[in-house]
């Protein structure tokens, strides 16, 4: 609930914030979540960003999306710049996320790659590390770490880039690229042709109604 109380920079941080959000392509579920701005405030900001009413249907809430092998790298990639940031640097929960979307799209950009991580599924890794059915494993090849289901045995673990699917067709002078970054601890971004890049808005449709019994 927005507080009439509340200072005039406070409030400023927060409009700040969620324009901020918007821009980079947030819901509006995460903006109520993330800043105590009313709905219809919020969604008055959004139109006058975007131009557009917010578009409605649910956040996706699988984890298993994290899990396939290009969101695989690209969420690693991004969680890696997120903890960095907030461990390393200091920098707030809300913050670090927003600076490390930024860093990760530059990131994408200069490796000439499609985002395959939109905000809102990376709002969702967040939480979904924040609520403990997430964690990091760390490579026994390349000793990258990646994001993996919580309480999964790892002793073993390989990551995507060193045994990527068959399916990637990827050139090996791109897997070698790849490869070089993750030893170096750098950014690695490296797409799979066949997984198309699917924002989180339109990847989850919303629930069709239930048919009525008895109908074909
Ligand atoms: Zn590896």
């Amino acid at each position: 609930m927005e507080n009439p109380e509340k200072s005039l920079v406070a409030r400023m941080h927060q409009v700040q914030l969620a324009v901020n959000l918007i821009e980079l392509g947030a819901r509006l579920q995460v903006l109520e979540t993330e800043t105590d701005l009313s709905r219809g405030r919020l969604l008055r900001l959004y139109k006058e960003v975007r131009g557009i009413s917010p578009p409605k249907g649910m956040l996706p809430f699988s984890t298993d999306w994290f899990l396939t092998w290009s969101p695989n790298i690209h969420s690693s990639l991004f969680y890696g710049i997120y903890q960095r940031l907030t461990e390393e640097q200091g920098c707030k929960r809300i913050d670090a996320f927003v600076k490390a979307y930024r860093l990760y799209l530059e990131q994408v950009m200069l490796d000439d790659s499609e985002p395959v991580l939109g905000l809102n599924r990376a709002w969702t890794l967040l939480r979904f590390f924040e609520s403990g059915l997430l964690e990091l494993a760390e490579c026994t090849s390349c000793h990258g770490r990646f994001v993996m289901h919580a309480h999964t045995p790892c002793k073993d673990y390989v990551c995507g880039i060193c045994r990527p699917p068959s399916r990637a067709g990827k050139t090996s002078k791109a897997r070698a690229k790849a490869h070089e970054a993750a030893k170096h601890d750098e950014v690695v971004v490296s797409l799979d042709p066949h997984v198309h890049c699917v924002d989180d808005a339109e990847a989850v449709p919303e629930p069709r109604p239930k048919r009525a019994a008895g109908m074909r």
